[in-house]
């Protein structure tokens, strides 16, 4: 007789769907044996990440057989000198996802809610369900958050709030404005996650810089990635930036060495190189415009988005997203984020994206 191991699960993590990754091009290899796929599901980087931050890979391998420096010294003290601020306040997460989950499980228990919007980024759910806290999920407005509404879902239960800005997978932002009408209206016990995983890509006046909010709202944490405009989604590392007691206790419950040596010395060379940041982002621009002009040009309605990718809408994006991964194109169905009838589509390189535009249009007599 075997023990019922599932139901030994806390509840939280028993009630969990795992998050779903896009799929890799190794995957669509072994189940369709198409070898010459492209990817546009993760919101990766297409240009790669900065001969910088492989050259500084290189240097380092020799090194592996030791332990990363668990501070992160070096990659810290880069961040504190970009933005002006003290080392302590910068926590280094194996991702920021890392640092998401950190933050849950260092301020949630089971007895507060968590608030974040319709449509906004997966891991939110899941961290908050994990711990067995409740989550209240407010309406989205214009595909984007309603800040008005999560200000309103406010209670003495409330501990955190999840902002991604932009979001993902809709593309869309908050301003300046509403942003600093929120803030003033929020408790300064409810912690405020301002998740700015593709900061890089926006360049919009009324873009809001959350590090600027946060002298005035010390409840404030940002968080930023190497992952999308740097490149380096296969190494892992992100970072919050928050008051320096926030980061002390996000310190206790953080792995001693969660960010690898790789990472860190790669980060670090990456950051230094800004003429590769301001072509990634020149590139993105144009990739943007070329995938939005066609799908105008199929009249299919798409959400507009200040990031690396694009959610379009084709009818049943189940159905067109099998349809695609038959052509070799990998997209992203996003049906369990409330968007059934939208595919997610990450700007690739000019030839990637031609290749999803044609493939689309094949579709054409399909899609809705
Ligand atoms: C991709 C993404 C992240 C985190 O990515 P990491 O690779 O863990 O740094 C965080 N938030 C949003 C909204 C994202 O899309």
């Amino acid at each position: 007789m075997t023990g019922d191991f599932l139901k030994l699960a806390t509840t939280g993590v028993y009630g969990l769907q795992p998050y779903q990754p896009g799929k890799p091009l190794s995957e669509l290899a072994r189940e369709y044996g198409i070898y010459d796929a492209v990817k546009l599901a993760s919101n990766e980087n297409p240009l790669g990440p900065s001969p910088l931050a492989i050259a500084a890979i290189h240097n380092n391998l020799h090194d592996i057989a030791r332990y990363p420096d668990g501070n992160g010294f070096e990659l810290k003290q880069a961040l504190a000198t970009k933005y002006g601020i003290a080392q302590n306040m910068i926590t280094l997460g194996n991702g920021s996802n890392d640092i998401l989950e950190l933050i849950a499980r260092a301020y949630v228990t089971p007895a507060h809610t968590v608030i974040f919007s319709e449509h906004a980024f997966a891991v939110y759910p899941l961290v908050t369900q994990a711990i067995g806290a409740s989550a209240r999920v407010t309406p989205a407005k214009n595909w984007g958050y309603d800040l008005t509404a999560i200000q309103a879902a406010i209670c003495e239960h409330t501990r955190l709030i999840f902002i991604a800005n932009p979001n993902n997978p809709t593309g869309t932002w908050v301003n300046n404005a509403e942003l600093q009408a929120f803030l003033k209206a929020v408790p300064e016990n409810v912690l405020v996650v301002l998740d700015e995983a593709y900061c890089e890509y926006v360049d919009h006046p009324g873009y809001p810089n959350g590090l600027e909010w946060q002298a005035q709202y010390p409840n404030v944490i940002v968080t930023r990635t190497f992952s999308k405009a740097y490149g380096l989604a296969g190494l892992r590392v992100g970072y919050a930036i928050s008051h320096p007691d926030i980061a002390n206790i996000l310190n206790r419950v953080r792995q001693p060495f969660n960010v690898n040596s790789l990472a860190l010395v790669a980060a670090t060379a990456a950051m230094a190189d800004s003429a590769y940041l301001q072509e990634v982002k020149a590139a993105n621009q144009k990739g943007m415009q070329q995938l939005t002009s066609a799908f105008t040009a199929m009249k299919l309605a798409f959400i507009p988005s200040v990031a690396n990718f694009v959610t379009v809408a084709v009818g049943d994006g189940a159905k067109v997203y099998e349809l695609l991964l038959r052509q070799g194109m990998i997209t992203r169905p996003v049906g369990n984020y409330g968007l059934p009838h939208h595919l997610r589509i990450t700007v690739g390189l000019p030839e990637e994206n031609e290749r999803l535009i044609r493939a689309l249009h094949q579709q054409l007599p399909l899609l809705g």
